[in-house]
């Protein structure tokens, strides 16, 4: 097979989608790899290091796309990427298939594309699963972004010039990224305590040290708040919880929110009258920037500083800062993912395999995942 990797385009997309070491397997398997010139530069994998690996450097990306049997992205190509690539080719990559407005060009174009947002969270597809590595990542690099705008220390200090106390941090959402800021907070030193709308997460919070904030529920709400994946809770549900996190903020140093429902805007869980509560110094980083923000008052992309002297920090893609580790730990996602689909003959796409059938979202011409419902199953689904 001929298995390409382009550079990334989008800006401050530090990351590529292979290193040496997977390339290193891909080529001991049999395959060739081309690698874009400086695709790993900025995640300091230099091309020489992907030349030693058996990989051959490409300088025209288009001709590169164009030979592709299987091309291994971060994010989604461009359109004018996708169409240079021939009918059967293969895309693996974070696609965004929520809103993803190439899908109809990759079904026309006959590309088999693989989301891998859409991989189900089963222990068998853990060692493939991207939105697992690259959150543990950004919840790590929030903390230190928090820690960059906070004007004091995190941890409790007793100095000969007096006393400085521990930073109260306050994490929302306890998925992968909350249970990895939860770590690090506790690493820094700081006094941290957790709320999640899933009851279940009660126990991870504990186990790492912190407290978890208790919200009084229903049993319909309990049942409501979900299994693996939170689901939209109600307006009246929503107020409750605003109102007893604008209490916790109040009380906090430093505020990191990661709640996201996957495919909808994230839950609003700070109301700007909260950070107008908050203490001037306070810092709030919102890792649900990108997808609308947990914070009213959040600017996706920008660090900001309110009126009474809360910093609102919105930067989008800190897996990206991390750009090293975090292509390191993406490429063997990827690489393990590719192990489903080249077998001893070749590539082979077998739909009755979960772990393709979820993430394939377009195949044969044929739009799998997003596609806009015909009038009649649009009735049924209202
Ligand atoms: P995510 O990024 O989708 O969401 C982050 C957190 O926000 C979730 O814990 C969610 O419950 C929470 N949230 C949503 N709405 C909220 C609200 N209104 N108030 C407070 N919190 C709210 O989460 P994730 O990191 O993808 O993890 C989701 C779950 O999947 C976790 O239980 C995680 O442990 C599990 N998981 C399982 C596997 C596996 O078994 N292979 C792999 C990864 C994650």
């Amino acid at each position: 097979m001929n298995i390409v990797i382009p550079a990334e385009r989008l800006a401050g997309e530090h990351r590529v989608a292979a290193t040496p070491d997977t390339v290193k397997k891909l080529v001991g398997a049999g395959h060739a790899v081309a690698v874009e010139q400086g695709a790993g530069l900025a995640a300091a994998l230099p091309d020489a290091a992907f030349a030693a690996a058996g990989a051959t450097i490409a300088e025209r990306r288009q001709e590169m796309l164009a030979a592709a049997d299987i091309v291994l992205a971060v994010r989604m190509p461009e359109a004018a990427d996708v169409a240079a690539l021939k009918p059967g080719a293969v895309l693996v990559g974070m696609l965004a298939p929520y809103q993803n407005p190439l899908l109809p060009q990759l079904a026309a174009q006959r590309v088999s594309a693989f989301a891998l947002e859409l991989l189900p969270r089963t222990t068998r597809a853990q060692s493939m699963d991207v939105l697992s590595s690259q959150n543990n990542i950004a919840g790590y690099k929030a903390v230190l972004l928090a820690g960059q705008f906070y004007p004091r220390f995190m941890p409790m200090l007793m100095t000969a010039a007096g006393t400085v106390k521990a930073a109260k941090v306050l994490v929302l959402g306890v998925g992968v990224a909350g249970l990895q800021v939860i770590a690090t907070a506790k690493r820094l030193g700081a006094v941290v305590e957790a709320y999640d709308v899933r009851p279940a997460t009660r126990e991870q919070v504990e186990s790492l040290g912190a407290k978890f904030v208790e919200m009084p529920m229903t049993d319909e709400e309990k049942a409501a708040s979900g299994g693996v994946y939170a689901r939209e809770m109600s307006a009246e549900f929503l107020a409750r919880q605003n109102e007893l996190l604008a209490k916790r903020a109040a009380a906090a140093d430093i505020v990191i929110s990661t709640a996201l429902i996957p495919g909808k805007p994230a839950p609003r869980l700070l109301s700007a009258d909260a950070v107008a509560a908050m203490k001037p110094g306070s810092v709030i980083v919102d890792l649900a920037a990108e997808a609308g923000g947990n914070c009213e008052l959040t600017r996706p992309g920008e660090a900001w500083l309110s009126d009474n002297g809360v910093h609102l920090v919105g930067l989008a893609n800190l897996p990206a800062m991390l750009a090293a580790d975090a292509s390191s730990l993406y490429a063997r996602n990827l690489h393990t993912f590719l192990g489903l689909l080249l077998g001893e003959g070749g590539l082979t796409l077998d739909l009755d395999d979960e772990l393709v059938a979820a993430t394939l979202v377009t195949h044969q011409g044929e739009q799998r995942f997003g596609a806009v419902a015909r009038p009649a199953e649009a009735a049924n689904h209202d």
